[in-house]
């Protein structure tokens, strides 16, 4: 069994560019599930040392009625199913009442937590940084998903968990 990795964050933060950036490799395996699972999507990402699968979710919204409810279940089956989890953040928006709200569900989990402050391409990185360090997440890494910037980095800090 490969170690599993689950993306999560708002909606529009950039999980998905970030799930195509871990497994847009030759050989990736993309593989959507239907019916209950229509909200994850698998892959497999072998850049970096060990190969580890990677879940996107839909999206937590921190505020959950009606449909936000339904994802939020299939969100948290994908952390029940973690080793570690990615929490996206995204550095245009700044902190949001929403990211605290996720975080707090996170922590509940008891998981391993990586904070990946993504969108920092033409931004001050130090700065971005800066405004997330309140999280007190030790693993804080800027990121630039669409431009494949910090991705490495990422992995090199999902080691310790794979
Ligand atoms: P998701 O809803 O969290 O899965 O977010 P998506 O991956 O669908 O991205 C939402 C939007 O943010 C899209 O328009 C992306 O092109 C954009 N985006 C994602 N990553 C980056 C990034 O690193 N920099 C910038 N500037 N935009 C990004
Ligand atoms: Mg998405």
């Amino acid at each position: 069994m490969l170690p599993v990795v689950a993306l999560v964050g708002r909606p529009n933060v950039g999980k998905s560019t970030l799930f195509n950036a871990l497994t847009h490799s030759r050989d990736a395996l993309v593989a959507d599930l239907p019916g209950v699972t229509r909200d994850r999507h698998y892959g497999i990402c072998r850049l970096g040392g060990r190969p580890f699968v990677v879940v996107d979710t839909g999206g937590l919204s921190g505020v959950e009625e009606g449909l936000d409810a339904l994802t939020a279940r299939q969100v948290r089956r994908a952390i029940a199913e973690a080793q570690v989890l990615v929490f996206v953040v995204d550095a245009r928006e700044g902190l949001l009442p929403q990211d605290r709200a996720i975080l707090d569900e996170l922590r509940r989990s008891g998981k391993p937590i990586v904070l990946a402050v993504n969108k920092t391409d033409g931004l001050d990185v130090h700065e971005a940084l800066g405004e997330f360090a309140r999280f007190g997440i030790a693993a804080t890494l800027p990121l630039s998903a669409a431009h494949r910037r910090g991705v490495d980095e990422l992995i090199e800090a999902l080691l310790p968990w794979l």
